[in-house]
């Protein structure tokens, strides 16, 4: 019996979409970035599938432990680093490398008692503003972090870039200029890329780059897919058709209405719905695929059911396979089509979605 809502997730397009990552920086060690669950694609499983990496970027406590007590001994670098005695500690135990961005930090490393060295990655703010220290304090923290004999002296720099993704932008380049003229004065292997950095950025390529959207085959910039850059896709949704009807001009279909029957229609209801993590906001017109062939979402989106128009497949019939994104109908297109960017669709397939592998 195959279950409602699932996603299966192709782990040989992980590694495919790596050799992309390293077509792009050949020079640079990869952290590969699996926060979210692997952004909704299972943390170990693409961990696995990743392997071959220098190291993971995690977001959280919970996800870098995960990894360790599954018995990745890669570097684990939280992206976050630690916002307390107990989560430092913990980065200690477990060997996690933590994000300094604070003094609050600082002070909690300096307070430390200097039994196990702790790697760090001083992280500068270029222009993100959310974490990092401004350009006026960085010196000051590396010369305090230097200080602290429970941190590695092999002190990484770090930055994030606000705006990668649009190409045209020139905040970018002043992001890249102000960390390499800031950094100029330390040693440390250093970090700026994320994916739309590393596909469109050149000068962002440093000792390390950050791939993570990437890895799952999706495209960072809103005009083009994964597939136009050379990436498979590694999660592909689907469901299958629970009813066939007809319905007849005049009458309206699903909550509120909203769409409006003019001709004659073959409707197909899809057992998928926000309830499984399909947009709440897709469009009428969103593209959706039965039986490989693409048909248009009609009217709202429920939450346990969508609904199509199959005027243009007379033999689609109860049970048959429906694509939601993935193989054959790029994310990116959904994302668009609900006014949203790819990363919130795979992240947020839910609980009840099973996920299998190919
Ligand atoms: C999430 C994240 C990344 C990966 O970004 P993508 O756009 O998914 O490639 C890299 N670096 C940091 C600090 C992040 O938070």
């Amino acid at each position: 019996m195959r279950p409602a809502a699932y996603a299966v997730l192709n782990l040989e397009a992980v590694r495919h979409n790596l050799k992309v990552v390293r077509r792009h920086a050949p020079d640079a060690k990869i952290m590969a970035v699996v926060k979210a669950n692997a952004y909704g694609h299972g943390l170990l499983r693409i961990a696995e599938a990743a392997k071959e990496v220098d190291g993971f970027g995690v977001a959280r406590m919970e996800e870098a432990i995960r990894l360790r007590e599954a018995g990745f001994k890669q570097r684990i670098v939280l992206l976050e680093g630690f916002t307390c005695e107990d989560e430092l500690q913990a980065s200690q135990d477990y060997q996690l490398e933590a994000v300094i961005h604070c003094f609050e930090q600082i002070e909690l490393l300096e307070q430390a008692p200097a039994t196990k060295k702790i790697a760090v990655w001083l992280k500068l703010d270029t222009g993100m503003n959310r974490l990092g220290f401004k350009k006026p304090d960085f010196a000051i923290a590396h010369q305090r972090l230097k200080a602290c004999r429970g941190v590695n002296p092999e002190i990484n720099l770090i930055t994030h870039l606000a705006n990668a993704d649009d190409k045209t932008d020139s905040k970018t380049l002043a992001q890249i200029q102000l960390f390499k003229e800031t950094v100029d004065d330390f040693d440390g292997e250093c970090s700026i890329a994320n994916s739309a950095g590393l596909l469109a950025w050149q000068e962002a390529l440093t000792d390390w780059v950050r791939p993570g959207l990437m890895l799952y085959g999706i495209s960072p910039f809103p005009e083009q897919t994964g597939v136009e850059l050379g990436l498979k896709p590694v999660m592909s949704l689907y469901s299958k058709l629970i009813a066939v009807k007809q319905v007849n001009p005049g009458e309206t279909v699903g909550y509120s209405g909203t769409w409006v029957c003019e001709k004659p229609t073959r409707l197909g209801v899809v057992a998928i719905g926000y309830g499984d993590g399909y947009p709440r906001y897709a469009k009428t017109g969103t593209p959706v695929m039965v039986n490989g062939q693409r048909v248009s979402l009609i009217g709202r989106v429920s939450m346990d059911m969508i609904t199509v128009d199959l005027n243009s497949q007379p033999d689609a019939k109860m049970g048959d396979t429906v694509t939601l994104w993935g193989e054959g109908l790029p994310v990116e297109e959904i994302a668009l089509c609900s006014d949203t960017i790819p990363y919130t669709l795979v992240c947020g397939i839910t609980q009840r979605v099973q996920l299998v592998e190919q």
